[in-house]
């Protein structure tokens, strides 16, 4: 098991399979982005032999991401591959859905249990604004595959831009009437690449909830108040699906979490919004033992920061968020 010195136990894992990415949404990377040499990538090998360290270490929840997940070559042969690692009890991803409709069935085969898809706006033409290269008519159609496919319950990720999508949340609340999704709001978080625009047109989860509730009606406490996940959840009257609020830069549960994450070129980040990081893919590369590399990440864990200061202006500069995977 794995514990850092405050207490939390670590057991959930963010694989970021490529830096690489099919769109370039506004709030995540600059228009001109530049992408890490494929040497510097963990290879098939690389990741796989790190699940089992980690499973081993009572890691049993893993969620694949990105830059976008289904852009890497074989991701489904190493969806399958990390779903028959003994351990492994939850796999999922999170994609932009673009290339979803033709990846569904297959991932679903190989062992992917669920998905988060983000969808920012219902608009097309917003759409392809936010994502700067994106068809909305792609996403949907990944969604829907999605669904057929039995990935379920589908959960939708939409970030709240202030001056782009901030109208749009009530159009996508009210897919939850009709549909039983879960569409979680989430507050737009600092990080390199965009930082001015992402500190100045951030919206709070309390405001976005506000809106909701005068156009839709009122949002009722689901799951008792208590976190699922990051996100605090809600039901509008007679909907099939919730609403979900993820207040990261307003109501941080760094207390309850659970997770690091593995970027795609091997370094264990210790928490989101901090830019401490353990570089595994070296030591891997120079031959280091399971048993040096298990040490290497107890030791890491135990050094995980306890939540973010953005409140202090202290911002993770090392890399953007496409290079952290969400
Ligand atoms: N490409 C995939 C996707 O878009 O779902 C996976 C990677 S993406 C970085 C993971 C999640 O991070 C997405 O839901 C995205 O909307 C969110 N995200 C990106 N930049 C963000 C930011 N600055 N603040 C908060 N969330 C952000
Ligand atoms: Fe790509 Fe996802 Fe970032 Fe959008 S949010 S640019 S889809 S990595």
């Amino acid at each position: 098991m794995a514990w850092d010195r405050f207490g939390r136990k670590i057991r959930y894992l963010r694989i970021s399979l490529t830096d690489h990415c099919n769109l370039r949404c506004v709030y995540c990377m600059p228009a001109e982005m530049s992408f890490m040499p494929g040497e510097e990538i963990m290879q098939d090998d690389e990741i796989l032999r790190l699940v089992r360290l980690f499973a081993r270490l009572g890691f049993d929840k893993y969620r694949l991401t990105g830059g976008e997940p289904t852009v890497r070559a074989n991701v489904v042969g190493l969806v399958r591959g990390i779903a028959d690692t003994p351990g492994v009890r939850s796999l999922t991803m999170t994609t932009n859905g673009v290339l979803f409709s033709r990846l569904a069935e297959p991932l679903v085969n190989a062992g992917l249990k669920r998905v988060n898809f983000s969808l920012d706006t219902l608009d097309p033409e917003k759409f392809h604004q936010i994502t700067r290269w994106g068809h909305i008519e792609d996403v949907m159609a990944g969604i829907r595959a999605a669904e057929e496919a039995g990935l379920i319950p589908i959960k939708i990720n939409a970030v709240v831009v202030r001056g782009h999508n901030e109208e749009d949340t009530v159009s996508l609340a009210r897919l939850t009437l009709e549909h039983p999704w879960q569409v979680r709001f989430i507050e737009m978080m600092p990080f390199a690449g965009a930082t001015e625009f992402q500190r100045l047109q951030g919206v709070r989860a309390e405001e976005i909830q506000t809106r909701i509730e005068a156009a839709v009606g009122p949002l009722q406490v689901e799951n008792g108040g208590n976190l699922d996940g990051e996100a605090r959840l809600y039901r509008l009257p007679n909907a099939q699906g919730t609403v979900g609020f993820i207040a990261s830069v307003t109501q941080p549960f760094c207390s309850s979490c659970s997770r690091v994450r593995l970027t795609a070129d091997g370094r264990l980040r210790l928490c989101l919004l901090r830019e401490k990081e353990i570089d595994l893919l070296s030591p891997l590369r120079a031959g280091a033992s399971d048993e040096a590399l298990r040490q290497l990440v107890l030791d890491a864990i135990w050094q995980k920061p306890w939540g973010h200061n953005l409140a202090d202006g202290e911002v993770p500069m090392n890399r953007t968020m496409s290079q952290i995977g969400g």
